[in-house]
């Protein structure tokens, strides 16, 4: 049978959620037994999203074989099984830098290089690369990112069209539309959803389903003028209301409509039923806490929603795998200084996450919540830059170095304990200079990190360019710190941990890119459990105190 494509586009507004509706279909799909494969193409002109300030575009999420991506990647790793890879992601950027690349090599053969054919048959080279990542792939969703009638998406949507005209009955176009209830008319609008099909159609892409998201579930009578002005069958007019409590319930609420079998319908495909029995009794957990955790984030983009999504999600995970509800406070770093007491400005929490994060702004105040939790026994958490914060307390305030730093933000600190590894020192530009991608690490026996993962070979994703500097180690070592995760046949130092400590611990990886809410991430699992067994206070220990 031939590879079947959904093509997912969006109309009226932006943040409806595409991402999300096409990581839920995906799941769909999957718990019906189909093997899927998922596609972002996104329109803007940057290469990947590497260099992008996360106020501009939230979280950059990193696969296995080191692509920085959108983060809608992240929905679609939390919400199925799928391969993702630097296939599974693809700018206008990459596009027109592989199109020139080729004009230069004279690859074209002296042809006037166009936007069509030249640019869209790349971007259907890339729709074909990510169906055939896979042998067994079955189903390809291909989510377009913007809103139609955006000038940038043009060339996707003329692709799309394409594609489709070559395999007629091998692909649909689902369109998420936006159906707004006007408060001062007292009605639901559909004539956003019409313009939106309209623009659709005039490139020449006939919508084969309409997905309407709405505060409310739709009327029979709204569904039926969205049925012929968009010129869908009426069954194929889905609404995909504001859930609840969680995004996790989206795909119930849509396999609840029949979303799956329409699509399976629309593409001949033929499956077994969905088996939703898991994901519903992970959401009936986490509908149902009892009890609740409370964890400070402090980092410098907290005002940004998605800036540290795949934080927030695996946090969650771990909140619901323990029967809890989560509640997370977020803490700008820069003012925990500003504020003078750390106590004031970031107490009452059950445990502390420090975060990924580039350059100078806020490391003080991660360091002073660093030393927080050390000296009070809180439960800390530190992610890449929130274990070199780890690293760099200690040393001042247990070590006495007080100047220790990263390199980083002092190049002249007395005491790098933080600092580049040599051969990266002679990369100057930005944009694929770091360690990216999945490294393998050694955990060593008996520590709090083997108690998590309950192995001694595990793989991690990374995205960082500075390392803790192993000439402090021991002295390190000597004073309670343990390195508990190296570099498998090398020196680096991946996870660090105190002896003497409830749970303080700092990973130079991102395991938070690796949690599913039905594969919750070990480290985020333990560190969720730890904080309920530990909420009694704890005596700080004399040798842990500040130096
Ligand atoms: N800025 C630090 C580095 O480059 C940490 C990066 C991160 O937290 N992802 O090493």
């Amino acid at each position: 049978m031939s590879i079947k494509y959904i093509f997912i586009t969006g109309g009226v507004v932006s943040s409806l959620g595409k991402g999300l509706t096409s990581a839920s279909i995906g799941h769909l799909l999957e718990c019906r037994g189909l093997r899927i494969a998922m596609l972002k193409l996104d329109p803007y002109l940057n290469v990947d999203p590497g260099t992008m300030n996360p106020f501009q575009h939230g979280e950059v999420y990193v696969t296995d074989d080191g692509a920085e991506t959108d983060l809608d990647l992240g929905h679609y790793y939390r919400f199925t099984n799928t391969p993702l890879s630097k296939l599974s992601n693809t700018t206008s950027g990459q596009i027109y830098d592989t199109v020139i690349k080729k004009e230069r090599r004279g690859d074209y053969l002296g042809k006037t290089v166009q936007v069509i054919p030249h640019v869209t048959d790349e971007i259907k080279a890339r729709i074909r690369a990510a169906a055939e990542q896979e042998k067994e792939t079955q189903v390809v969703l291909i989510e377009i990112g913007g809103t139609v009638g955006d000038i940038e998406s043009l060339p996707f949507l003329e692709a799309i069209r394409q594609f489709r005209y070559e395999r007629p009955k091998d692909c649909i176009n689902i369109h998420l539309t936006y159906v707004p209830y006007l408060k001062a008319a007292g009605e639901v609008k559909t004539k956003p959803t019409q313009h939106s099909a309209q623009i659709l159609r005039e490139i020449g892409i006939m919508p084969d389903m309409i997905l309407c998201r709405c505060e409310q579930p739709l009327s029979e009578e709204i569904k039926a003028k969205i049925s012929l002005f968009c010129n869908v069958p009426l069954d194929a007019v889905v609404d995909e209301k504001d859930v609840a409590h969680t995004v996790y319930e989206v795909p119930v609420e849509l396999h609840r409509q029949g979303l799956d079998e329409k699509i399976c319908n629309m593409l001949g495909l033929k499956s077994g039923a969905a088996d939703l029995s898991r994901w519903e009794k992970m959401l009936h957990s986490a509908l149902h806490p009892k009890g609740k955790v409370k964890v400070g984030i402090v980092g410098k983009y907290m005002d940004h929603q998605d800036a540290y999504k795949s934080v927030f999600e695996a946090l969650y995970h771990a909140a619901i795998a323990a029967g809890v509800s989560l509640e997370i406070r977020r803490f700008e770093s820069d003012r925990i200084v500003e504020n003078g007491s750390v106590e004031k400005a970031i107490g009452g929490c059950d445990g502390y996450l420090v975060p990924g994060g580039f350059g100078e702004r806020g490391w003080e105040g991660k360091v002073l919540t660093a030393k927080y939790c050390r000296e009070n026994g809180l439960p800390y958490f530190g992610l890449c830059l929130g274990m070199q914060v780890m690293i760099v307390e200690f040393a001042r305030h247990v070590l006495g170095l007080e100047n220790a730093h990263s390199t980083e933000v002092d190049p002249n600190t007395p005491d790098p304990v933080i600092s580049m590894i040599s051969e990266q020192k002679k990369i100057k530009e930005l944009g694929g200079t770091m360690r990216l991608g999945s490294y393998p690490c050694v955990i060593k026996k008996g520590t709090l990190a083997e108690r998590c993962y309950g192995k001694n070979l595990i793989r991690e994703r990374h995205r960082h360019r500075y390392e803790f500097n192993n000439e402090y180690k021991t002295a390190f070592e000597e004073k309670g710190m343990v390195f508990s995760g190296t570099l498998e046949r090398g020196v680096l130092c991946e996870i660090s941990e105190l002896a003497d400590h409830p749970w303080m611990l700092g990973v130079q990886f991102h395991p938070e890119f690796k949690s599913k809410p039905l594969d919750v991430h070990p480290l985020f699992k333990d560190f969720i459990k730890t904080i309920l067994l530990e909420k009694a206070p704890w005596p700080a220990s004399p040798r842990l105190t500040t130096a």
